[in-house]
């Protein structure tokens, strides 16, 4: 380890740490039963007590160790003292070891602005609880006769789940950490659950490996709970030779690079800069690009709007192809700004 680790260095350090720390948490709420969940704008905009818990244990534990850091979170949270149990003061070694680029050097935590999504699919954690028997069958998760098959059920709905933290420096998304907190579930209860990579520009991305899409397939990964014509319009436009519906932005750009897809393309402006940071930043960090439909860089400063108005593009190569593909239509419909 170097003597004295670059501030960016520590934070990426300990966002790690308590991005593990959340996951544990959401995979705790899960197991419980009690979910807890909450419609915000609707339906299809859910908040669970694992979204609760797991943004009041990053945030907490972030500010306590870099308080002058700004920090966002995806939910609307009352002020309340979060308990001693929730705040996480680790930080990972192998982050540390590692030198900070050059240009990063010298960065002061006031200049570092930090987006937190404490729970990213959210809308297919509840369904996977619900498909698990939970809450009334909570017992069943226990049981470990009919564990494994319970766990099918609800497979890829629970790889769609991840926690966000992303680091922005002159509204530039230059790092970022993501749990998965629920994979190798398939591998039965001996398998280690969950995952954590991370990744800064001019490092490259951990805990992650790159691939390419086999061949030249144009497989493009979308939503599949917040879809309608403008979105579905656009995805038809890209000639792709496979689509693949699932939820999360993290999972989608895990899919990017892991070559299970080659193109995230979602013409809507429902996701948000806490789904975006984190998720650009190791994309980036491995040669890939996260734009707006028309091809534009989403600014990460403090003040910006939370919303991406105008879509999200992402892919691992051949951005300039799906830039080229988005009709008219729907760039007129999701204008910049
Ligand atoms: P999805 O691919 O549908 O899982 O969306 C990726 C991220 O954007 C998730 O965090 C969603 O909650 C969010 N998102 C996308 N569309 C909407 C919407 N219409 N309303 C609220 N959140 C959305
Ligand atoms: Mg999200
Ligand atoms: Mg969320």
């Amino acid at each position: 380890m170097s003597a004295h680790p670059a501030v960016l260095m520590r934070l990426v350090a300990s966002a790690y740490a308590a991005a593990e720390k959340a996951g544990a948490i959401v995979r705790r709420v899960l197991h419980s039963g009690e979910l807890g969940i909450v419609e915000k704008t609707g339906a299809n905009d859910l908040q669970t007590l694992a979204d609760r818990l797991a943004q009041q244990s990053i945030c907490a534990s972030l500010s306590k160790r870099f308080p002058k850091i700004t920090i966002i979170g995806e939910e609307e949270l009352t002020a309340e003292e979060v308990r001693e149990d929730l705040i996480e003061s680790g930080q990972a070694e192998a982050v540390l070891q590692m030198g900070c680029p050059a240009e990063y050097k010298d960065l002061k935590e006031e200049e570092l602005v930090v987006w937190v999504d404490p729970l990213d699919g959210t809308k297919e954690y509840t369904e996977a609880a619900k498909r698990l028997g939970f809450p009334a069958g909570s017992q069943r998760w226990r049981a470990e006769s009919d564990g494994s098959q319970l766990l099918s059920a609800a497979r890829w709905l629970l790889d769609n789940v991840t926690v966000l933290i992303g680091i922005a420096h002159g509204g530039k998304a230059i790092a970022g950490v993501i749990n998965q907190p629920f994979y190798n579930y398939q591998l039965g209860s001996s398998a280690d659950l969950g995952r954590s990579m991370w990744g800064m520009l001019g490092l490259g991305a951990f805990g992650v490996e790159l691939q390419d899409v086999p061949g030249d397939r144009r497989i493009v990964t979308t939503t599949r709970s917040h879809s309608n014509k403008v979105v579905t319009d656009c995805v038809d436009a890209m000639e792709p030779h496979e689509v693949i519906r699932v939820g999360g932005a993290g999972n989608k750009i895990i899919q990017l690079i892991e070559g299970k897809a080659s193109a995230y393309v979602f013409a809507s402006p429902g996701c948000k800069k806490w789904d975006t940071c984190a998720t650009e930043a190791i994309l980036h960090a491995v040669g890939g690009k996260l734009t707006d439909m028309h091809g534009n860089a989403y600014c990460y400063d403090a003040n910006v709007q939370h919303m991406n108005s105008a879509g999200v593009l992402a892919t691992l190569r051949n951005h300039h192809y799906y830039v080229s593909r988005v009709p008219q239509s729907v760039l007129q419909a999701l204008k910049t700004g």
